[in-house]
Order: C-alpha cells, then structure tokens, then sequence
C-alpha cells in the first residue's frame, strides 16, 4: 500500500482526493493546504502545507495539484528535495526547463519527480510519440474539445459588462473525418476550433459593444472564423454550464508504403477535466512510488515510465489479462 499526500485543494485536489477512494492499493495520508485547514470542505485529514516536512517519513509520494502558472514552478522543486512528486504542470513552453530544474534537485536528494501527467500534456503527448514513432511519414494532428477553457472563459469575464462566461472550444469535425478519411486537410488555427461564448450581461450593458469586443479580442478570439457569443441569465449559466467537461483528439495521418495510408487516432471525452486529470495522476503516483523503491530517481515525464508501472496489477495478471 503506498501512502499519497495531495498539495493544494482545488478542482484537481478534490478529483485526486475522489478517485483515491477506489484505488485499493494506495492510501490518502492527508490534504495540505496554504490556506487554513480547518476551514477546507473535506472530511479527509487536512495539514497546512507549512507542515508538510513532519510527514516525510509517513508519505510515500505527493500529487501536486498547485496552479502551473504560479504554484507548480515553486512548490515542485522545493517538494522534490524531500518527498517524491507527480504533478500536472501543463505550461508546455516551460517544460523542458522546469524538467532541468526538478531533475537536479530530485537526483540530489534521491526522490522521483514525475511531471506534466494528465492528458494534455500527458496521455496526449504519449500518443503523439508513439504514432510518430510508428508511423514517422506523417503528419500529426490535436483538435481541443468539446470543452470548457478556463483561460478563454477568463478573458472574457474581464470585457467590461460582462458578469460572468463560459468559453467553449469546439473542434471542427469535419476537418478530423477528413483525417480520418485519409485525405490531407489545411490545419489553421482559426478554422481547426470554433469558439462558443456563454455570457451574463451588468445590467444596462450594451451587449452590441460586448460581442464585438469579444469576436476582435486579439489572440483569444480575433483568428478564429467562427465565434459564436450568447447571452444568458445567471440561473441558466449555473444550471447549465457549470461543469468542467473537455477532451479532444491527436490523429496521426501516416504512411507505412506509398499505397497503404493508416490513420492513427487517440479520443478522450471527459465530463469533467479535474477529475479525469487526477485519475491520471494518481496512476503515476503508484508509479512514481515503484520508481523510488527500485532507486530510479529524478526527473520523469509519460515518455519515461514504462505502462506496467501505472496498473495495480502485476506483470503476469497484465499479460493474461491484456496482453
Ligand atoms: P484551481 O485554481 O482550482 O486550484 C489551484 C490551487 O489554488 C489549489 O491547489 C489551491 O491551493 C488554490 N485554491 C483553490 N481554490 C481556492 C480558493 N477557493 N481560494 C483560495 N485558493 C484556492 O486549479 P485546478 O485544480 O483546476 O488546476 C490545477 C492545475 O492543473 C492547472 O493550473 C492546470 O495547469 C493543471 N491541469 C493540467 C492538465 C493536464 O492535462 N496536464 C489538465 C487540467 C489541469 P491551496 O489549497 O494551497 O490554497
């Protein structure tokens, strides 16, 4: 039974917090939080982070589930010198850097510190590898959603006169059957996705000004052909659009001969983000714990960790019952 600690309580906390109660090999020690644990909704034991360092002997390993922007880049290296980590750190740009960083720092101290599981990235980068490494005349493809961005959703919440929104990115389906037809298609940004804006309107705002600033809004919306704004009323844009559900595809459009297309294709839909990403990072928290039992320390992504390491159950049952 490995013992798991969660950093940070948010939508990610709270999923890792759900899906380990039907893991029966790993054990919840506790929740530790900046903010005071008293006042956190959850019937788990919860710590304030300051403590943590009283935990190392009973903690196997830690799922991070601190914000990419600001949390992840800090309390990633400074966790990996005491407690082996996984985390979902999605700013792609910055990965390779955070990998060096968190790398020395868990071979130093002997922990593993795997990074940037979840599904983008994570499971989504695992299956650009593995259908570019088997198909390496190609071209691979990643369509977003049907889902919730939070980043767009907050751009929108800053127009001046909007209450509240919710951003949906769609992707265009007939682009990926195209794909999946084994014709070659023009991938642009602004025709690959479409945008669907949920807004809440201040009271006497001109909704006229609102959309318009929205469909120009540089790098948000401005490049896309299709932006499509509603307004609603607060109850509906609670009743209906409170989820967090996302997901998407990477296709793979290869060739093996000259004549012989094959179209490798990877789907997820997920009715809630949060909760599918803890799931993934609660997998490699089992194996990040078999890592630093076999000594294997430092510094891990997906393309690291062999699958096996990932299920509860051992080799033989894997190959009798999946192979
Ligand atoms: P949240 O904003 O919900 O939580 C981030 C942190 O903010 C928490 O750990 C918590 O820290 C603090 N916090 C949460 N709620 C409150 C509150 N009410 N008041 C004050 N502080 C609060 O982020 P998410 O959990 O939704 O996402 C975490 C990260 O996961 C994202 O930044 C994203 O980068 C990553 N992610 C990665 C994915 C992937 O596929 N790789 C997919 C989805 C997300 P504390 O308890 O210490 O206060």
């Amino acid at each position: 039974m490995a013992k798991v600690g969660i950093v940070g309580y948010g939508n990610l906390g709270r999923g890792v917090e759900a899906v380990l109660k039907s893991a029966s090999d790993l054990e919840l020690v506790g929740i530790f939080s900046r903010r005071d644990p008293a006042q956190l909704d959850t019937e788990s034991p919860a710590y304030a982070l300051a403590d943590i360092d009283q935990f190392v002997d009973e903690i196997d390993v830690l799922i991070l589930c601190g914000g990419s922007r600001s949390d992840i880049p800090d309390q990633g290296p400074a966790l990996a010198a005491k407690f082996n980590t996984v985390d979902a750190y999605d700013n792609h740009a910055e990965i390779p850097s955070y990998f060096d960083r968190i790398d020395q720092v868990a071979k130093e101290n002997q922990t593993v510190a795997v990074i940037s599981t979840g599904w983008d990235p994570g499971l989504f980068s695992l299956n650009r590898l593995l259908s570019e490494a088997i198909l390496p005349e190609g071209n691979t493809y990643t369509f977003w959603g049907k889902g919730v961005s939070q980043g767009h959703s907050d751009a929108v919440r800053r127009v001046e006169g909007v209450k509240d929104a919710v951003q949906y990115t769609i992707p265009n389906q007939d682009l990926i059957e195209t794909l999946h037809a084994g014709k070659s298609i023009d991938y642009k940004q602004g025709t690959a996705h479409s945008r669907l804006v949920y807004a809440v309107l201040e009271e006497g705002a001109d909704g006229g000004r609102v959309k318009e600033e929205i469909v120009n809004m540089p790098d948000y919306f401005a490049p896309y052909d299709q932006v499509d704004v509603h307004f609603i009323s607060q109850e509906e844009l609670d009743r209906d659009h409170s989820g967090i559900p996302h997901g998407g595809t990477v296709i793979r459009q290869g060739q093996t001969s000259p004549e012989q297309k094959q179209v490798y294709d990877f789907t997820l839909k997920l009715d809630s983000n949060p909760e599918f990403t803890a799931a993934v990072n609660v997998a490699y928290a089992r194996a990040a714990a078999r890592l630093a039992k076999e000594g294997q320390y430092g510094a891990k992504t997906v393309f690291d960790i062999a699958p096996a390491y990932l299920s509860a159950k051992d080799g033989q049952t894997l190959r009798q019952e999946l192979l």
